[in-house]
């Protein structure tokens, strides 16, 4: 019987019952989940702000009958630009399923870890969203946005005037900042630091509030001075929106940033960029999932149980092969990456360059596979959507 012609009746009853296959070690008790799923965002859960290829329905196989989360997942994107807590509520309105902060790793994540280097240091944070407000919630106590920050130097941006877009509103968003920084202190004050949160709205004038800020040493319009830290959120060149074509990303940010920077001053930029494909971004998620299943099973472990054992297999379904296929490849053993064609990939075979290790036709050849060949002979097939590389990952880990 092909899959596709189940009823929804008996896809529930189905999904009921290798969910309970998938956690069922024994007779007596639930086992600990031996696999998680880390998703991609833009371009395989969401196009823009609404849902792509079966994103809720697929989402909702992951929690029992009663709404409580049963197998482990994360969203892990490139993306950002709102603290991880206020990203989790959008993420749960728009896709039907309770997501919690700990399950959102957004491309500036990793920032948190530079807290203690930059705690009291002013840092200027760039990019959509409220950047200084992810700042301040990871504990950088004087972080201005690029906005707040430029409506401190007067003539800062030649093309002002011309820019019809510019509100003072995102100068009042973040309350801190009066109150923390009035105007000489920011004047007189270096900038240790820039963060790229999120990708940046008006380039031109980033582009020169951030050349003034790194090659003088943190104090625009004054001397030269030693290059301050630049941090970006990831690389991506570019990333999948509602338009047909790709959108140009952070990736092109940087390139345009630094290839200016390298003309107006003697040493090259300096930049570190967090973000997928990194595999230090893979194993921080690896080390979520393994706290998200502790916090969901500690019921049924004894004190004696290693509560910090490892996967077998942890699934990365992402839709571009040089960040998401490329990051769980080079993170090896348990990352295993799905390709999906809702996105940056719409190729009709496995991307030459960065290939998935699944890349599956259609259902029900990965149903038939499933059970015939091991997985390693599943290197050149695809998924179109998430919704069918989730329906092989609950058909996969209950077979096995
Ligand atoms: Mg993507």
């Amino acid at each position: 019987m092909s899959f596709h012609l189940l009823t929804k009746a008996r896809n529930r009853t189905v999904f009921s019952y290798l969910l309970s296959r998938a956690f069922s070690h024994g007779p007596q008790r639930p086992g600990r989940p031996s696999f998680g799923i880390a998703f991609d965002i833009d371009g395989v859960i969401l196009l823009g702000n609404s849902p792509v290829g079966g994103s809720p329905g697929a989402l909702r196989k992951l929690y029992g009958a009663d709404g409580g989360l049963k197998i482990p997942y994360v969203f892990l994107t490139n993306g950002g630009g709102f603290p991880e807590a206020k990203r989790a509520f959008e993420l749960s309105q728009l896709l039907g399923v309770n997501v919690s902060p700990s399950q959102v790793l957004q491309g500036h994540s990793p920032f948190k870890q530079l807290v203690k280097r930059f705690e009291n240091d002013l840092v200027v944070a760039v990019g959509k969203g409220e950047p200084a407000a992810v700042m301040s919630e990871y504990g950088f106590r004087h972080a201005l946005s690029i906005d707040e920050y430029a409506s401190c130097f007067e003539n800062i941006d030649p093309l002002a005037p011309y820019k019809k877009w510019t509100s003072n509103l995102a100068t009042m968003q973040n309350s801190k900042f009066n109150e923390s920084f009035p105007r000489n202190d920011v004047l007189s004050k270096r900038v240790q630091a820039a963060f790229i949160v999120s990708d940046p709205v008006d380039w031109s004038r980033d582009i020169q509030v951030l050349c003034d800020i790194l090659k003088t040493g943190g104090l625009p319009g004054r001397n030269v001075g030693p290059q301050p830290h630049i941090y970006f959120a990831n690389d991506d060149l570019e990333y999948q929106t509602k338009f047909p074509s790709e959108r140009l990303g952070m990736g092109a940010f940087r390139i345009a940033l630094e290839s200016i920077f390298n003309r107006i001053h003697p040493h090259c930029l300096e930049y570190t960029c967090f973000g997928k494909p990194h595999p230090s971004v893979f194993k921080n998620a690896e080390i979520v999932l393994q706290k998200l299943v502790a916090s969901l099973y500690d019921d049924f472990y004894d004190k004696n149980h290693d509560k910090t054992s490892s996967f077998k297999t942890l699934y990365m379904i992402g839709d571009n092969p040089a960040v998401d296929i490329r990051g769980a490849r080079q993170t090896g053993h348990p990352w295993f990456s799905i390709l999906t064609r809702t996105g940056v990939f719409k190729g009709k075979e496995n991307h030459d360059k960065f290939s998935a290790d699944l890349v599956i036709p259609c259902l029900e050849k990965s149903h038939k596979y499933v059970n015939l060949f091991p997985l390693a002979l599943l290197s050149f097939l695809v998924v179109d959507t998430v919704e069918e590389a989730v329906d092989y990952i609950l058909a996969k880990e209950c077979a096995s």
